[in-house]
């Protein structure tokens, strides 16, 4: 009944309504657009969705005031705990140290807390951020810190993952849980280990 009425008037249907970006979306995307030396479109025109890929642009983006100049990502292929292969890829800071993509402890002696979980993430374009873990969610943080951080974590990355393991109980490379007894005392899967290789 409702189309009949429709072609009678020669009316389109209107347009669903598309998702608007969220408030943490805008927040972090300004933070983004701010480091990569770029304008965001009026808020009222970003989708939710637009906003997801715009991230994902910016975050691979060169920062304007040159911090995370020399840092690079390489890709290889590599084999987890569970067999599985696939391929990861891992950051080189300008002094050549490689981390690879995963989860770290950190010691943070006077803070809150005793230590600070981090997450590395790399894209398959060759962007990558650090993000601090808070429970199960990962939290945005300033290019600065993620640096900061990142270089803390390059002068000993296995035992940072080795700390993660103990800490959590699962593999800080391939997420699966440990329960070998070996493995988490050491704090890392066998095959996962000699990804801090070279
Ligand atoms: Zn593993």
């Amino acid at each position: 009944m409702h189309d009949h009425l429709i072609s009678i008037h020669g009316e389109e249907p209107p347009a669903p309504q598309l998702e608007g970006c969220t408030e943490r979306q805008w927040s972090y995307l300004a933070d983004l657009a701010a480091k990569a030396g770029e304008t965001l479109p009026p808020r009222e025109e970003m989708t939710k969705a637009g906003a997801s890929a715009l991230i994902e642009r910016l975050k691979a983006a060169p920062a304007k005031d040159g911090t995370g100049a020399g840092f690079r990502v390489l890709y290889e292929n590599v084999e987890d705990d569970d067999g599985s292969i696939h391929t990861s890829g891992f950051v080189v800071l300008p002094a050549g140290d490689r981390v690879p993509a995963g989860r770290y402890a950190i010691a943070t002696p006077g803070e809150k807390n005793q230590h600070g979980f981090f997450k590395l993430w790399i894209g398959d374009r060759g962007g990558w951020a650090l993000r601090r873990q808070v429970s199960d969610d990962f939290v945005p943080m300033e290019r600065t810190n993620q640096l900061r951080v990142l270089a803390e974590i390059a002068r000993d990355p296995l035992g940072a993952s080795q700390l993660f393991g103990q800490l959590i109980g699962a593999c800080g490379v391939c997420g699966r849980t440990l329960t070998n007894d070996l493995s988490r005392e050491i704090g890392i899967g066998p095959v996962c280990r000699e990804r801090f290789r070279g």
